[in-house]
Order: C-alpha cells, then structure tokens, then sequence
C-alpha cells in the first residue's frame, strides 16, 4: 500500500491498496494511520500478554502495531 497525493486540485490524500482499492483522506495524518493500521499482518505481529485482575489472570494475544486484540485465553 502506498499513500498518493491527488492531484485533482481537492488537495486530498489517497491510501491505494495492492489490490487496487483506494480511500481518500482529507489529512496526511489520517492517511497514515489508515496505512499503520493495514498494511500488516496482525498475526505476525502477535504479542502475549497478561495481567491479572480482581483476582483473575487474563492472557492472549494482541497485535504489537495497531493493538487489535487476537485471542483471549
Ligand atoms: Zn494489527
């Protein structure tokens, strides 16, 4: 995926995906994030994690780059 500059004078940013589909973001920032937030695979960026609360220990698995949660245990 890469971010492009539209030059069709609207002044806005397009993220265009490998398989050709496009979204159109009024801000650079918001094109990034969109573009940190997709372009990886969440899965291979696993990270355990465990806390414990009100007694209970929760663990699983999230994402190390967007924070999506994977799996619970
Ligand atoms: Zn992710």
């Amino acid at each position: 995926m890469e971010i492009v500059r539209c030059t069709n004078g609207v002044g806005v940013w397009e993220v265009v995906s490998d398989n050709g589909s496009s979204q159109v973001f009024d801000l650079r920032s918001d094109a990034e994030n969109f573009l940190k937030n997709n372009d990886h695979d969440c899965w291979e960026n696993a990270q355990p994690y465990e806390f414990e609360e009100h007694g209970r220990r929760y663990h699983g698995w999230e994402c190390g780059i967007c924070g999506k949660l994977l799996q619970t245990g």
